[in-house]
């Protein structure tokens, strides 16, 4: 595939500082289809200098004008949607139905949000008889996951821009051709130079340089909670704003009198999309001991449906595939019972894992505790309500989680206790302009709509 062998940097692709290279593999098929160049802390000086030096002008720019650079990119997002698709196919291994529904959809409707927010956000505000300014962070460090390629990076930049901040963007290097091809839709939308650059390479390495430069006002990170608690701990010590989306362990709650089909249906397939590559995942789910058989045998049905090839992917290299067969491996070893699935690989090409449900499982167990990020569905039983709120709350994370019951009302009452930052009430629908982000070891700060525009600013008091 095509790839650039330079650095975006001041509204153009220079050359890299060094000599390194990182391999892109497509995930389906283990075949390497391009090379990026490894960015070092050299690179990450030049863009972070660039974001500085650009900084200035961009935040006097009126909002308005902003939110119209913003559109002018949602517009060519919009023009080579099935380009970037096959990137995120090519590079993810995800499905091409979902890499155009979800992969580049979701940001799409993401970049136009911005667009309009720009100019309807109110960056003045009254207090008492004081003026209060929302001015724009600085310059933003941004250092994004694999697993929504586009989107992880649309979530920190049309937000950050929004705000009036320049930004670095450091992405993932499993995915590095998607936000390439973010760079060039910049380019062609026009927005000035040094307002976004773009540093291939390695976590520990340009990820973490980025992270330590003086020059950089914020960090804004996505990821996985080891890597974000290193991050809140730099940003800590030089005092830096810092946003941290992290890992979850989210529930599913079917409260009794549920239509309990469709939570079982919904919550199957909400873990099998994107091969349960999902911060969000539901991955476990909470029946009433009454129920449990029959949640256990409809859990089971629907799974079938997600078949390895055609609608679940692979993983994204071999290193998650192996993390995530070892969970399985580890499931069985603590007693859980195997429902579907299991370790083999379905598939003999590819990085695969057989989507997997397990029954029996407990609380305490570990694949009932920590993140597996791959297709491995957990069902738990509980006793009553108090029971499965305990368990719900029972993990360190609170990303996400669904609550079905007889009727809104219900639901909505025990959503109020659980301690996650988003939950889906009977079925309700991701909505890209609400708030997304954790409670607990989730995470700290928000991304989408206002509370993520938010994130990007800090405010100045005038005294009359
Ligand atoms: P990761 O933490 O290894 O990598 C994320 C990014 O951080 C990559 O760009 C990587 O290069 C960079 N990085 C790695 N080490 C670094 C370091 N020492 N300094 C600076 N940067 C560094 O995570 P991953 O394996 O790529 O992604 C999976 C994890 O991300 C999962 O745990 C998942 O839950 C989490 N995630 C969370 C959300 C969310 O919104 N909460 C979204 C997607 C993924």
């Amino acid at each position: 595939m095509k790839a650039h062998d330079g650095m975006y940097i001041g509204g153009a692709w220079r050359p890299a500082a060094g000599t390194g290279t990182i391999a892109v593999v497509n995930p389906a098929d283990e075949q390497v289809i391009a090379h990026v160049p490894a960015g070092t802390a050299e690179d990450v000086d030049a863009a972070v200098r660039a974001a500085r030096a650009a900084f200035p002008a961009w935040a006097a720019t009126p909002a308005a004008e902003r939110g119209a650079r913003i559109a002018a990119l949602r517009d060519v997002l919009v023009a080579r949607k099935d380009e970037i698709a096959e990137t995120v196919t090519a590079e993810l291994g995800a499905p091409p139905a979902l890499a155009r529904k979800v992969h580049v959809g979701l940001p799409i409707v993401v970049a136009g949000s911005y667009a309009e927010l720009a100019t309807a956000y109110a960056f003045e505000e009254k207090a008492g008889t004081s003026t209060v300014l929302l001015e724009p962070v600085g310059v933003v460090g941004a250092i994004t996951p694999w697993n929504y390629p586009l989107h992880q990076i649309v979530a920190k930049m049309a937000p950050a821009l929004a705000a009036g901040c320049t930004v670095v963007l450091k992405p993932a290097e499993d995915t590095p051709l998607t936000a390439q091809l973010f760079a060039e839709a910049v380019h062609e939308a026009g927005l000035p130079a040094g307002v976004f650059n773009l540093v291939t390479g390695l976590g520990p390495v340009a990820g973490q340089a980025l992270a330590e430069h003086d020059g950089v006002d914020m960090v804004s990170f996505t990821g996985s909670t080891g890597v974000g608690k290193q991050i809140g701990a730099l940003a800590g010590a030089a005092v830096k704003r810092v946003a941290l989306e992290l890992g979850g362990k989210s529930a599913n709650v079917i409260l009794p009198g549920a239509d309990l089909a469709k939570a079982v249906n919904t919550g199957i397939a909400n873990v099998m999309s994107n091969s349960g590559q999902t911060c969000s995942a539901w991955s476990r789910m909470l029946v009433h001991r009454d129920r449990y058989d029959e949640a256990v045998a409809l859990a089971a049905e629907a799974v079938a449906a997600h078949v390895p090839g055609e609608r679940v992917g692979p993983l994204v290299n071999a290193r998650q595939r192996e993390r995530v067969r070892g969970y399985i491996e580890q499931g069985v070893a603590e007693g859980a019972r195997l429902v579907a699935g299991g370790p083999e690989a379905p598939l003999d090409k590819g990085y695969y894992v057989s989507p997997t449900v397990f029954a029996d499982v407990t609380p305490d167990m570990t694949i009932a505790q920590e993140e597996i990020f791959g297709p491995v569905v957990s069902i738990l039983s509980y006793e009553d309500e108090e029971d499965a709120l305990r368990i719900a709350n029972g993990t360190v994370y609170g990303l996400a989680g669904a609550v079905w019951a007889a009727d809104d009302e219900t639901a909505v009452a025990f959503a109020r206790r659980m301690d996650t930052g988003q939950v889906d009430i009977n079925g309700g629908r991701f909505n890209p302009l609400a708030p997304f982000g954790g409670y607990k070891q989730s995470g700290v700060g928000r991304e989408l709509g206002t509370h993520g525009l938010a994130e990007y600013l800090q405010t100045k008091s005038l005294q009359f």
